[in-house]
């Protein structure tokens, strides 16, 4: 069975300005089996050029900018596809102007259809502006709802999410996030995916770190999902969330052989059920939940909203 991969980056194949160890074997049997996969941010600030660059200086080669679909390129599908003669007032950076310049959106500081929020700072010039355009009729939409995004495993930034609920307490107008968990974002993304494999893959599989974004999205998209421990989820808070990853794995190390190999490993051999021994000969648990204990205080709310 072909299987095409859809991809998250920070937590998956990097971490600060890290490569994850295994994360260039993985892209390199990726290549060499012609095994179609597609990087997905829900970072709209870099273009795909920067990540292609990006991911290069951190060691792994052979990528161009057709390997990545970011936030930005789904907030300018959506418009293009939805209303393509729209204008927008835009909060972000060079990753959203250059998607929206490429889709012919134009910039509109008087009366836009929809102020756009993206990532990057945003000054309280271009809040206050962007306040007017909503009180006058524009339309919320943000490229992405993450509240904050984790810039070394000490710090965090303010994401879109964050800059997008000042808007929307502000003005008392509700805003549409577009990115992951977005199942538009799943759906552009399969479609590219396809495109760029000139076929469609049999089974699409995400791998991602984040279960309010990747493993959620791909839950509701009819995805199967991987989860893997090298970002912003522990092992022991799987067990907080309705919906479950198919297999958890140490590192997208994990799955190189099963990419050169093409035979999908056991999910029992996963590391999320290495240890749980057999179910009465039934694979899995009646109800993911029963098999975590844990429940724990959040230090805070979880990325997204
Ligand atoms: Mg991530």
């Amino acid at each position: 069975m072909k299987t095409g991969y859809l991809i998250d980056m920070d937590g998956v194949i990097y971490r600060e300005n890290n490569l994850i160890p295994g994360a260039a074997d993985f892209v390199d049997a990726m290549i060499s089996t012609s095994t179609p996969f597609l990087f997905l941010t829900n970072n709209s600030a870099p273009t795909p050029e920067d990540l292609a660059v990006r991911l290069k200086h951190l060691g792994i080669h052979g990528l161009s900018a057709k390997h990545f679909y970011t936030s930005a390129l789904n907030t300018a599908d959506f418009l293009g596809e939805t209303d393509p003669d729209c204008t927008v007032f835009v909060i972000g950076e060079g990753g959203l102007l250059a998607a929206l310049h490429e889709r012919k959106i134009a910039s509109d500081a008087i009366q836009p259809r929809y102020v756009v929020v993206g990532e990057g700072a945003a000054t309280m010039e271009r809040l206050a502006k962007a306040h007017e355009c909503v009180e006058r009729g524009a339309r919320l939409l943000a490229t992405n709802p993450d509240n904050w995004c984790p810039v070394s495993s000490e710090k965090t930034r303010p994401g879109a999410g964050a800059t997008a609920a000042f808007l929307e307490s502000s003005t008392g107008r509700c805003a549409y996030y577009l990115g992951k968990p977005n199942g538009y974002m799943f759906y552009r993304a399969r479609r590219k995916l396809a495109e760029l494999a000139l076929t469609d893959p049999e089974q699409v599989v995400m791998i991602g770190d984040t279960m309010e974004t990747d493993i959620r999205g791909a839950f509701e998209t009819g995805l199967q999902s991987l989860l893997v421990l090298t970002g912003s989820t522990k092992f022991e808070d799987v067990g907080d969330y309705v919906y479950q990853p198919t297999r958890i794995l140490q590192s997208v190390a994990d799955l190189v052989g099963e990419i050169k190999t093409g035979k999908p490993s056991d999910r029992l051999n996963s590391f999320g059920f290495s240890d749980r021994g057999s179910n009465g000969g039934k694979y899995g648990h009646r109800h993911q939940t029963d098999i975590f204990t844990f429940h724990k205080p959040r230090p805070r709310p979880a990325m997204t909203k």
